[in-house]
């Protein structure tokens, strides 16, 4: 079966298949906004993407298929921190991308094929805009920022479902804004220099100098990096209004054709029943659950845990279960050696992740598969092609230990000598002063175990 995918558009399932006569996949995902660490809320929508880049190359090959994810390095969230730090937007992006990068690579994400920035494609951007002018769908206001005309673009509002009157289609002249009608929306802003600082550009032909809207870059770089019309943009559920319906608008217009034939959302992942959110503080990055003694591996396997157009609750137990069942599937591994037996687990995973990329039923069936069998039953190319596709690299370092202060180590060791000399009064006073530092000590009968008290 080809790989089915739910479109936002079209609100089914359909199949992805390359539609240009090069027979190359092009896959646009938005990027993350680099102005603070991604949370692993972020991080969701992009090991649930890199799950899609690895299927997309299993199906098609390595060779066909061009991966574009962008980074947004200037908009309204950016140059805000550039004020908040007052320190250059360059030194701001520079730092969190870098996290980014680190922070993909200890999740196994694969690096797109192209990362193209926002300040880095500015001219591509200045010359949509001033298509989309000569056209009419685009005009300069008093300002000098340009703005998208909504009413010149009759599909508008045709992922979204957006009614008409939300929308608030009016003529009032110039509001505060200077837009001719307060659905409009800014291609280019004029700049302010109480908010931009020295971040500045020129404009389009006949606008101020200023800066690109949020919405024109992804158009842009899409369409400087994989042509007018894609097979698969991507993002969080989040972006589906107003970003991707704005860039329908903008590429459909500028380019006359077709945008994208197909969108995928993926949900997001909440915390306590409320969407995990930079603005809302209540995130974890990855290294806060690093430094909770959490292994990177974990936290892609747990983040796949769900399907991913449902949304997630986010639970440090499921960390602890995706820890025993990475631990599981490398023993398994180890034992296999290079046994050429005849149990496909690869087959189980893919149909699965075919299917509307259903990973929780993915990692059902390979624990199905693997616990039916014995190792040697089961062939290990094909085992690890599975392990590709859901991105698990079994040789990635396990929870470091190292984790796991000094001071615990040593009152850990003590209540164990107290308990083998049979002194419980004392082996008991010690486990209550590791509880109180936040650790629990899990005792088998020749060893024992320090794990971190459950916060979230
Ligand atoms: P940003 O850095 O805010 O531009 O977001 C980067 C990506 O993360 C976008 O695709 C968002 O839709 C996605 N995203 C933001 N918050 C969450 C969340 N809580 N769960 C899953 N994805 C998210
Ligand atoms: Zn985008």
């Amino acid at each position: 079966m080809p790989i089915h995918l739910f479109d936002s558009l079209e609100r089914t399932l359909k199949p992805l298949t390359p539609a240009h006569p090069d027979g190359v996949f092009r896959f646009y995902n938005c990027g993350p906004t680099v102005y603070a660490p991604a949370h692993i809320g972020n991080f969701r929508t992009f090991v649930v993407n890199d799950v899609l880049r690895r299927l997309l190359e299993l199906e098609f090959g390595a060779n066909k298929v061009k991966h574009v994810r962008n980074l947004t390095d200037v908009d309204d969230r950016t140059i805000g921190q550039t004020q908040k730090e007052k320190r250059p937007l360059a030194e701001i992006t520079k730092k969190w991308t870098d996290k980014f990068h680190a922070d993909c690579d200890a999740l196994n994400c694969l690096r797109p094929h192209a990362e193209p920035t926002a300040t880095g494609y500015i001219k591509e951007q200045v010359n949509m805009i001033e298509v989309l002018m000569e056209k009419g769908n685009a005009y300069r206001a008093a300002d000098g920022s340009v703005y998208f005309k909504l009413e010149s673009f009759p599909g508008y509002g045709a992922l979204s479902r957006i009614k008409e009157r939300e929308l608030k289609i009016t003529n009032i002249v110039a509001d505060a804004d200077h837009k001719d009608s307060v659905s409009d929306f800014a291609l280019w802003k004029a700049y302010k220099p109480e908010e931009d600082g020295d971040v500045k550009w020129p404009g389009p032909r006949g606008a101020s100098a200023g800066r690109p809207g949020w919405h024109i870059e992804c158009s842009a770089m899409s369409k400087s990096l994989l042509g007018d019309t894609i097979d698969l943009h991507s993002g969080g559920v989040d972006l589906l209004f107003p970003h991707h319906e704005n860039e329908i608008a903008q590429s459909e217009c500028c380019n006359g054709t077709t945008f994208a034939h197909h969108w995928y959302h993926s949900e997001h992942l909440l915390v306590e029943g409320t969407t995990m959110s930079k603005s809302k503080g209540n995130y974890y990055t990855l290294t806060d659950l690093v430094e909770k003694g959490y292994s990177p591996m974990a936290v892609r396997y747990a983040l796949l845990m769900g399907h991913p157009r449902k949304q997630l609750n986010f639970m440090l137990d499921s960390l602890r279960a995706a820890e025993s069942a990475l631990a599981t599937l490398r023993t398994f591994r180890a034992a296999m050696a290079d046994s050429t037996g005849l149990v496909n687990v690869y087959a189980s995973v893919v149909a699965a992740l075919h299917d509307d990329l259903n990973t929780p039923a993915a990692l059902g069936a390979l624990f199905t598969a693997i616990n039916h069998s014995k190792p040697s039953d089961v062939n290990a190319a094909l085992f690890d092609r599975a392990m590709f596709a859901l991105g698990f690299d079994l040789t990635a370092p396990t929870a470091p230990k190292a984790e796991v202060p000094a001071a615990i180590t040593a009152l850990a060791a003590t209540r164990w000598a107290a308990k083998q000399a049979k002194d419980f009064a004392t082996a008991d006073a010690l486990r209550k002063e590791l509880t109180a530092a936040g650790w629990s000590m899990l005792d088998s009968k020749t060893d024992y175990k320090l794990e971190p008290h459950k916060k979230a």
